[in-house]
């Protein structure tokens, strides 16, 4: 049998991966490897250093629940305090041994006579693993529109994710094309910078108020020392999100009174009625992400910023040119155009049981058990998997969740002496035909096209109820729904 170098490995830094490497450790399993393609940990929050980063959820809640920090400044954190946060957790819980940065893995195959897994990086080393996790996140992977002309265009040009921080917009004409969650955090922060600021919008966010603040000293304080203090806060603002998924699973009717509260908003922030006209959106609330922004919307009220609805046609040179026939001069041009989160993992190979490929497996749409474990791949585990993602609360909730079900698959291999699971593929299928019969009814499949969908129209990203529900049915793999392979 071929000596292993680590009982588990686990690819991706970014949130998902450091929460399991802690969990995994606390647990004591002491063997783990923590891969990590680029030259530092992080993942999204290493990568999205565009103007204005920052997360929709409030900082006590984005944050792990054993390791809730008091130190927020701000109610919504932004960029760099997450990353310090993720920074700060590596090196609190000693996790530097276990990590292996510059690492990228290209391809991982399962051996079904050991039931090791293989693991192979860009730069040839390989690595033999009892248990794979991937935790290779779903938001890195840049949609960039598919634009005529675009390589003749001579001005500067980059993704929201790949923001180039020596970029000097100031004094330039600027376009920002797409107005999802990082485009209406650009959008307000460039504007007073440049010298004029084009918005080539598709369809219209809607866009509800943020209220952020900073976090007082005082409430620091009272955060570090009274006991409960901050668990109480982090439960309420639990639950005060966990609600919002009542609109979205259960009664999406329901929305439409949000919906005139939001217009409202609307009303008050833009007062000119043909640009207030624009930004109506036309589907149902929730049926794309709901943003949050108090200063997005009044920075259309500004002299050098345009809000253009008609669709582009070309990219010339040095301008853009749309449908209508009209020339916008553009030096420098911003995709805030999204990523796409159907494309499973990525280009690594996994080669799974009998050589099945995962690209073959999910070639109709990605499909999990649980959004965790895949038939034919077995001791494989994916972290924010297929099916995992929210619209209405925390991801980490999410994340942990997995680490729990993960840990629980490690304690029954240990108790049954067994060499690895693999899911049922019928415990599988049965799973997602209830998935997907779930997701019909949700604000979701009410008729916009959204990145949750895949090529096909179907929902493969977001979890169709409440995070409670996916705890709970995440406690622990059921014997029955696996193969034990002994
Ligand atoms: C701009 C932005 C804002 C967001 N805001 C919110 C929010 O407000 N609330 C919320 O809940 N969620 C938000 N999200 C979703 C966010 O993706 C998750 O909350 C979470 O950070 C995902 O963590 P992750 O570790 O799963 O993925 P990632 O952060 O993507 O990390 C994956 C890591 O895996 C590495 N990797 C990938 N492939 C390989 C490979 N082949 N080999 C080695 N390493 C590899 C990557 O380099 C990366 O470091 C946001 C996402 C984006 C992009």
């Amino acid at each position: 049998m071929d000596a292993i170098d680590a009982e588990a490995v686990i690819v991706g830094a970014g949130f998902s991966g450091i929460g399991m490497a802690i969990q995994l450790r606390k647990r004591g399993v002491e063997s783990i490897l923590l891969l990590e393609r680029a030259s530092d940990v992080g993942g999204i929050w290493r990568d999205n250093v565009y103007p204005g980063c920052a997360c929709d959820i409030p900082s006590m809640l984005y944050s792990f629940s054993f390791e809730t920090s008091t130190e927020w400044t701000r109610l919504f954190p932004r960029q760099t305090e997450i990353w310090d946060y993720l920074r700060t957790c590596i090196d609190k819980y000693d996790l530097r041994k276990q990590l292996r940065l510059n690492h990228d893995l290209t391809e991982a195959r399962y051996d079904d006579a050991t039931s090791r897994w293989h693991l192979r990086m860009a730069d040839g080393t390989s690595l033999v693993t009892r248990m794979l996790i991937l935790a290779m996140g779903a938001l890195n992977r840049p949609v960039v529109p598919d634009i005529p002309g675009l390589e003749h265009f001579t001005g500067e040009r980059f993704h929201s994710s790949s923001w180039d921080p020596a970029a000097d917009l100031r004094g330039k004409n600027v376009a920002v094309v797409g107005t999802g969650a990082s485009g209406i955090q650009i959008i307000p922060e460039i504007a007073p910078q440049v010298k004029r600021l084009t918005v080539f919008q598709r369809t219209p966010a809607w866009v509800t108020p943020r209220l952020d603040r900073p976090v007082s000293p005082g409430e620091r304080w009272r955060r570090g020392h009274l006991p409960g203090y901050a668990w109480l806060q982090r439960r309420l603002i639990y639950w005060l999100l966990e609600l919002r998924g009542y609109g979205f699973v259960i009664n999406p009717a329901m929305l439409r009174v949000t919906e005139r509260v939001v217009l409202k908003f609307l009303e008050k922030q833009v007062a000119d009625l043909k640009l207030r006209g624009k930004l109506i959106p036309s589907y149902r609330m929730g049926c794309k992400r709901v943003l949050l922004s108090d200063d997005y919307y009044p920075t259309f009220a500004r002299d050098n910023v345009e809000l253009v609805t008609e669709p582009i046609a070309e990219f010339r040179e040095g301008s853009i040119v749309t449908k209508d026939g009209r020339a916008y001069p553009i030096d420098a041009v911003v995709f805030a155009t999204g990523f796409d989160a159907t494309d499973g993992v990525g280009s690594a190979r996994i080669a799974g049981r009998g050589g099945a490929e995962l690209a073959q497996e999910w070639k109709d749409g990605m499909a999990a058990y649980l959004g965790t474990s895949v038939a034919k791949f077995p001791n494989m585990f994916l972290i924010i998997g297929p099916n995992t993602g929210l619209g209405h609360n925390s991801m980490i909730e999410m994340m942990e969740a997995q680490y729990r079900f993960v840990c629980a698959a490690f304690d029954l291999m240990e108790r049954g002496r067994l060499r690895a699971i693999d899911v049922k593929p019928q415990a599988q299928e049965e799973f997602n035909a209830r998935l997907q019969e779930r997701l019909k009814r949700t604000v979701w499949s009410s008729g916009c096209r959204s990145w949750y969908l895949d090529k096909s129209g179907k929902n493969t990203t977001l979890w169709p109820g409440f995070t409670y529900a996916f705890r709970k049915l995440t406690r622990r793999p059921q014997p029955e729904d696996f193969e034990l392979i002994r």
